[in-house]
């Protein structure tokens, strides 16, 4: 059984639960459940570790660079897991590592200006950004290691330690990788509890965290949000998404359908910032419902430790019966699946990739995050108006625009309310774009100079070289 980091030690185990593989519908494992007192611990070690690694940067960029490489080494080790206990094709968990190694990569490289405002006889006034302290980090099972590391590499670099605490339905992979970086970092600076929701919440709530920093649900947000506030910690918030995708009339059908197609059934379609509505110009919308289907037919669906698979199982029950119910919802309201519709036969979690005509805004697989392998495809024939229909939603994490014409594509793109707006391309993230969303889809962005800024406090350094006193402007 993996165990939990806590002081760069495995921790014992007083009480464990078990891991679920979504394929087998068989227990893989067992994972521990933290006390309370573990919480605390964990807490006090992080706190401990910060006096040292605060002031070390050279140490912290040689020891991102270290984690990268270990990393690295671990992708294979630690897809297997992510097999097991999410469901996810080997190459897809592997993508995982690939993310954690070169964010660190990317954090360990990135070089911070000074940011000096003024520098004369009078003055030198310089702004300073400080580590906040233990930084106490919640993760989702979508993508449990790639998701980490948005976290741990800023977080880390920038001078803070960290807590993080996985999803209940993941924990393995993410206590694997604790267990194998325990000799890259000193002790103390990552630690790791896993358990359910109520560890989540007592890691959020801690007095000891300056910030939190969360991925999930807006719910589960919502409740960090609240958590955090007597304390005034700071938190980022990277929340649900219900992503359009907006495709002119002079799209090449034939030239986009397939990558579109990934765009929304990446990871069967459980991942924040992927494709969850199209908006499809009434010209080529017969065409582009046709080459979506065909694609949807001819994906292997199955055992995720198959070399063949291009989508596993949904990694789990509730968010399989929620899929499920948007589906079947969809199909009972006047919906047709042109390819898919259903669960397929066995006791994994499969559900065959599903496109859906018929459907209209205001339904509830157009309206919700369905965070699942199922498309719904709407026509339009006002542009404006499929932009309207794009921003009537609480979220607002992701849009794009698809179009023969790049510049025409950008155009409507900025119209569209989301923290990233991509053109002929949706969910391409990297190291150094900062990424977050707008209204329920999160606070705040992570990536990027500005994830690393989130990870810091602004201290004004000023010298003063004139009288003493209050200085003017
Ligand atoms: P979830 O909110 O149920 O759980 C996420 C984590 O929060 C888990 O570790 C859970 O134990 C913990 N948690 C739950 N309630 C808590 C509370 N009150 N206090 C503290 N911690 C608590 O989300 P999920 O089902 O694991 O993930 C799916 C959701 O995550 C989707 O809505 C998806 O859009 C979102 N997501 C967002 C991004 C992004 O970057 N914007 C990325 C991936 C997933």
């Amino acid at each position: 059984m993996p165990t939990m980091t806590i002081n760069g030690r495995a921790a014992a185990t007083h009480a464990e639960f078990d891991v679920l593989n979504p394929a087998t519908g068989k227990i893989y494992t067992q994972a521990p459940e933290a006390t309370r007192e573990q919480v605390d611990e964990a807490m006090a070690a992080a706190a401990v570790a910060f006096e040292g690694w605060r002031d070390d940067e050279p140490l912290r960029r040689r020891t991102l660079t270290d984690l990268a490489a270990s990393v690295r080494d671990a992708t294979p080790e630690l897809a297997a897991i992510l097999a097991e206990e999410n469901g996810k094709p080997l190459d897809l968990g592997g993508t995982e590592g690939v993310v954690g190694s070169v964010w660190c990569d990317y954090y360990a490289g990135l070089e911070l200006p000074r940011e000096v405002l003024r520098d004369d006889a009078g003055a030198t006034v310089e702004v300073l950004r400080r580590p906040l302290g233990v930084v106490a980090a919640i993760t989702p099972w979508n993508m449990p290691i790639g998701l980490a590391f948005f976290k741990i590499a800023p977080a880390l670099r920038a001078g803070n330690t960290m807590v993080l605490k996985p999803s209940p339905f993941t924990p393995v992979s993410t206590l694997r990788l604790a267990e194998i970086l325990r000799d890259a970092l000193p002790p103390g600076v990552l630690n790791v509890v896993s358990g359910g929701d109520e560890v989540g919440r007592w890691v959020a709530g801690h007095p000891t965290p300056r910030k939190v920093s969360f991925t999930g649900s807006v719910e589960a947000g919502r409740a960090v949000n609240t958590a955090a506030a007597p304390d005034l910690k700071r938190v980022t918030l990277e929340l649900g998404g219900n992503d359009p995708a907006i495709l002119l009339d002079d799209v090449d059908v034939a030239a986009v359908a397939e990558g579109l197609f990934w765009t929304a059934f990446f990871n069967n379609g459980q991942a924040c910032a992927l494709v969850k509505r199209v908006y499809a110009a009434q010209p080529i919308y017969a065409d582009l419902v046709d080459a979506l289907a065909e694609v949807a037919r001819r994906v292997r669906v199955g055992d995720p430790t198959d070399a063949t698979t291009q989508l596993g199982a949904l990694a789990t029950r509730p968010q399989f019966e929620r899929v499920s119910e948007l589906v079947e919802h969809a199909l009972a309201h006047g919906a047709t699946a042109v390819a898919g519709g259903a669960p397929l036969d066995g006791d994994g979690l499969f559900f065959a990739p599903t496109i859906l005509t018929g459907v209209d805004d205001g339904l509830r697989i157009v309206d919700e995050e369905q965070f699942g392998p199922a498309l719904p495809v709407l026509p339009f024939t006002d542009e404006a108006d499929a932009v309207r229909r794009a921003n009537a939603t609480s979220f607002g994490l992701g849009a794009s625009v698809w179009s023969g014409d790049l510049e025409r594509g950008a155009a409507v793109a900025r119209r569209l309310d989301a923290g990233t707006t991509w053109v002929n391309t949706h969910a391409a993230l990297s190291p150094d774009a900062p990424f977050g969303g707008l209204k329920w889809s999160g606070l705040g962005v992570e990536n990027g100079p500005w994830g690393l800024h989130a990870y810091t406090d602004i201290q004004v350094l000023h010298r003063n070289r004139g009288a003493a006193g209050p200085g003017a402007v």
